[in-house]
């Protein structure tokens, strides 16, 4: 799926504050606008879009044929591994414009060394507009079709917890659930996970991005269980905690707390309200029962293509909520060397609420 309505809204970006070009180099916006997927490492792929002539990608020559096969209906431009791709990325721009006065660029993404390689082959070019926070606002609102697409992704992730629900008991470790979801997956035709499930047992899940271990799991304890899949370059993230055996009332009550915080944040959403305010309401929950200071991060991100992309759901982001758009709901309660709660569903905005894309139980389970 590629978009070229979204090109062409660019160009028309381009035009109106008259700017020459977008170097585009940022894989996953590139996969946006082209539905091309590869993340080409230390190779240069760049999108070169004009404010008036036809844009055209540049590529190492290995993925020409991949490209093709996406339909791309413009210019392809390759690179073999011994030439230099920036020399041959300002030729074929100079072939366009004999002299380019602006470009802008991703900024969040060109590193210091591209950036350099850029101004030394067009010295008197102006790099200064960064086009990051159009393309945010382009990706912003999904469309029905990328709400399907989502709702899949969704529906592979509430298998792939069932999967571990039904592999976890005393003795097996971290890795042991992770490998079970992967080969679940696998076998299923689902290929690709969004990250690799992250499972924390007890104290473990106290450490938001500790890695899946070889710690085995013990009775009375909660387990954390963080996962994502991928459809059609689509991406699904949702986290579950649940107990295995007989836990105490403080572990229950601080489950009960993290999840009113999750429910009454997803009942607030709509369109209108501001991330600022979505935030507050879980916060307040959690504060409210003493445990603020153990939620030691936003309450959530952007999804899509992305597993994090715009908008953020946090203090500092006053963006007003729009139908369509999709973002993570992750209020989390993390007490170390004890244990760690987090449940996570991703959401879309509806005309007057929000739909969530993963639907496995939220009630305490008790395995
Ligand atoms: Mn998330
Ligand atoms: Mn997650």
């Amino acid at each position: 799926m590629n978009n070229i309505s979204k090109i062409q809204s660019i160009a028309k970006w381009l035009s109106q504050k008259n700017i020459d070009i977008a170097f585009i180099n940022n894989f996953n916006t590139i996969k946006y606008l082209t539905g091309f997927n590869s993340d080409p490492i230390e190779r240069v792929l760049a999108l070169i879009i004009f404010k008036d002539k036809e844009p055209f990608i540049f590529c190492p020559s290995l993925e020409v044929e991949a490209i093709k096969e996406n339909n791309w209906p413009y210019e392809i431009y390759s690179y073999m591994d011994d030439e230099d791709p920036y020399k041959l990325i300002a030729n074929t721009i100079y072939k366009n414009i004999s002299n380019p006065q602006k470009i802008a660029i991703e900024a969040k993404n060109l590193t210091v060394f591209k950036l350099k390689k850029l101004t030394n082959l067009f010295p008197n070019t102006n790099f200064s507009t960064y086009i990051d926070d159009y393309i945010d606002q382009l990706r912003v609102i999904k469309s029905e079709q990328e709400i399907e697409l989502l709702l899949k992704a969704g529906k592979d992730a509430d298998f792939a917890f069932q999967t571990a629900f039904n592999k976890i008991h005393e003795g097996v470790t971290e890795q042991q659930i992770s490998t079970e979801i992967d080969y679940s997956l696998k076998k299923k035709g689902i290929m690709h996970t969004s990250f690799d499930p992250l499972i924390q047992f007890g104290k473990h899940a106290a450490e938001p991005h500790g890695e899946t271990s070889d710690i085995k799991a013990t009775k009375n304890e909660l387990i954390l269980i963080d996962l994502g899949t991928v459809y059609n370059n689509y991406i699904s993230d949702a986290t579950r905690t649940v107990a295995l055996g007989k836990i105490t009332d403080r572990q229950k009550d601080i489950y009960n707390i993290c999840l009113e915080a999750n429910l009454e944040a997803i009942n607030a959403i709509k369109p209108g309200i501001s991330a600022k305010e979505l935030d507050g309401i879980a916060r307040n929950i959690i504060t409210k029962y003493g445990y603020g200071d153990y939620f030691i991060h936003r309450l959530g991100h952007g999804i899509g293509q992305s597993e994090h992309e715009y908008p953020d759901i946090s203090q500092s982001s006053n963006i007003i909520l729009k139908k369509g758009m999709c973002f993570s709901i992750e209020p989390g309660i993390y007490i170390p060397n004890e244990l760690g709660v987090r449940i996570e569903d991703c959401v879309y905005v509806t005309k007057n609420g929000c739909k969530t894309f993963t639907n496995t139980t939220k009630k305490l389970l008790q395995l």
